[in-house]
């Protein structure tokens, strides 16, 4: 079994290896090669969460669980609060194979996602970029989103303008000018929207999303947290990771609930991916990518991480 801590990844699994194995997770889950596992989450008090999740990629040969969670007084601990560790094991054998270190892998496997969403749904020309959320993913989000269009701006909102600073920060690191706004201006000016946020009430409403723009909502991935007013994803083309989170603790959950959205409606990103969707329909139409986040995602990524760091020598093999 080979061990590869936390503090190997990052010189090891960059954006761009893990913009092509979620890219490659998306595809083989929407040809039902792969697929997830029921997620475990648990509230454990004070507000500390702990879950899995888990799956199998039959034709990948990868199947695993990522256990983790949030324990909100590790800052005072001096490490960070949400804590992962990412378990592979042989599909044919049940053997463990490996343990990853499994918390920047978790920011780079999110902001493939919403990039992904981006190459895909957003409108070619797209120019804005337009953040709300100020949190530890949200420069993740942005570095990753910015591979994938020619952005010339990045505006951002977040509920805390202490924290703007940050995407302030990363947009000047990227070469890009930013701009702290008010939504009504996020809307009207942003392109492409990503929202990565803990919220439990909308932050942006119908009014503020004009005709062709594109919301990564990669936020919501809890029952009761949402981030966008239901009626967005009312008139929108909705896409998600996978249908199942999406309805249940993913964004959708609220509009299919109050009856403003048909689970059959929505579409995984992996069918627009193989080509068997066309994905964005028109210049005018709002497109939504509802990026739950899955544990296949964390499992294509944990296994490139041990696939490199076996080439690097940065894997240590136990007996097991
Ligand atoms: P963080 O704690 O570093 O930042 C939280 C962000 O949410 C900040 O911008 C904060 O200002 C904002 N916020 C907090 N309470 C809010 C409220 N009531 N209303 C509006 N904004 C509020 O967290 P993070 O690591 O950046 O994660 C952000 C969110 O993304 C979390 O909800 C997390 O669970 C989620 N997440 C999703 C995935 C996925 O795959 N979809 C993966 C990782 C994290």
């Amino acid at each position: 079994m080979w061990i590869v801590p936390e503090s190997a990844i990052p010189g090891l699994v960059d954006e761009q290896s893990a913009f092509e194995a979620i890219e490659n997770c998306f595809a083989a889950m929407a040809r039902r090669d792969a697929y997830n596992f029921p997620v475990v989450r648990e509230a454990l008090g004070e507000g500390r969460q702990y879950g899995f999740k888990s799956g199998l990629d039959r034709v990948g040969g990868i199947m695993g669980v990522k256990a983790g969670g949030y324990f909100p007084g590790n800052a005072a601990r001096g490490i960070p609060n949400h804590q992962s560790t990412v378990y592979l094991f042989d599909p044919e054998s049940g053997k463990p194979t490996a343990m990853v270190g499994g918390n920047l892998l978790t920011a780079l496997r999110t902001a493939a996602a919403s990039s992904l969403s981006i190459k895909y749904l957003a409108r070619k020309e797209a120019k804005v970029l337009g953040m709300v959320g100020a949190g530890h993913q949200s420069a993740f989000q942005m570095r990753a989103a910015l591979r994938q269009r020619a952005f010339e701006k990045v505006v951002g909102w977040n509920l805390h303008p202490e924290m703007l600073s940050r995407l302030a920060e990363t947009a000047t690191e990227l070469g890009l000018p930013f701009e702290a706004v008010e939504l009504d201006q996020l809307g009207a000016e942003a392109d492409v929207i990503i929202t990565i946020t803990s919220s439990f009430a909308p932050i942006l409403v119908d009014s503020h999303i004009r005709p062709g723009t594109h919301l990564a909502c990669m936020g919501t991935d809890t029952k009761g947290k949402q981030e966008v007013a239901p009626e967005i994803l009312a008139r929108a083309a909705v896409f998600t990771d996978e249908v199942a989170q999406s309805v249940s603790i993913g964004e959708a959950q609220h509009a299919v609930a109050g009856g403003l959205l048909a689970e059959e409606a929505i579409t995984e990103l992996g069918a627009v991916i193989n080509g068997a969707h066309p994905g964005r329909e028109s210049g005018d139409a709002v497109t939504v990518f509802d990026g739950t986040g899955v544990g296949l995602q964390d499992l294509a990524v944990a296994s490139k991480a041990v696939e490199l760091a076996i080439a690097a020598g940065l894997a240590q093999k136990v007996d097991f």
